[in-house]
């Protein structure tokens, strides 16, 4: 069966930096949901699809084959083949992501991906909807937040690291409007599991949340 942590909750809240931690600690397999609703999207974008026509995407989604491989310990997305993790951190990919996500032929195909790798593994587990519908039976259920100023400060300290020029506002702007689609769409929304256990990350450091996680897997792990 093998032991699961879902790490849920909005963009920028920390969850994939928590979430390799926490599996690192554990000695358990990292699976970053949201790496393959980017990569979907990538070639969706390469594909001139326009988000909003749901028979495009429907149509098109079937012609991408993503897959997960572990290189060094870092997950790493192919699509139809080709390496794109250094591809689908951009604004653009964030966007039309969170606009295709909402589709529900591309949410079967992806959520059946995600429970065929969590299959007999230990595994953590982040995305949106890990804790309500990828793994409801998750031992450990977080959801994860931060309020959306401290996660476009996050957002900029990134894009300054790399060299690229941030406007604050503008991001918050986007984190905001992308909070809302994902929680307001139909299928599998945003929203906090019966059983998750919620942690703000605003003003705590990655180790203090990477503990608290750890602290309640301990209280569970038989
Ligand atoms: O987590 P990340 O920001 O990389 O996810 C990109 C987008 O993919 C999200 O805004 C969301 O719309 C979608 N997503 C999702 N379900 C998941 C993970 C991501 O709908 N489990």
């Amino acid at each position: 069966m093998g032991f699961k942590v879902a790490i849920d909750g909005p963009a920028g809240a920390g969850k994939s930096t928590i979430a390799k931690t926490v599996a690192k600690k554990l000695g358990f397999i990292y699976v970053d949901t949201g790496a393959m609703y980017r990569a979907m999207a990538l070639f969706l974008m390469r594909e001139r699809v326009d988000a909003g026509n749901k028979e495009a995407v429907e149509r098109k989604c079937a012609e991408a084959d993503i897959t997960i491989r572990y290189e060094d310990d870092e997950q790493v997305v192919y699509l139809n083949g080709e390496n794109v993790n250094g591809l689908i951190r951009t604004e653009q990919v964030s966007n039309m992501a969170s606009q295709t996500s909402k589709n529900v032929t591309v949410r079967e195909k992806l959520v059946s991906l995600q429970q065929k790798l969590a299959k007999d593994t230990d595994v953590v587990m982040d995305g949106r909807d890990i804790g309500t519908c990828v793994l409801p039976d998750a031992e450990v259920k977080v959801f994860l937040t931060a309020n959306s100023r401290v996660r476009a400060e996050r957002r900029c300290k990134e894009l300054t690291a790399k060299g690229e020029a941030c406007d604050i506002d503008a991001i918050e702007k986007d984190i905001i409007k992308r909070d809302h689609q994902d929680m307001t769409r139909e299928v599998s929304p945003l929203l906090p599991a019966d059983d998750a256990f919620f942690i703000d990350s605003s003003y705590m450091t990655i180790e203090q949340v990477a503990e608290e996680i750890l602290g309640k897997v301990k209280s569970v792990w038989k």
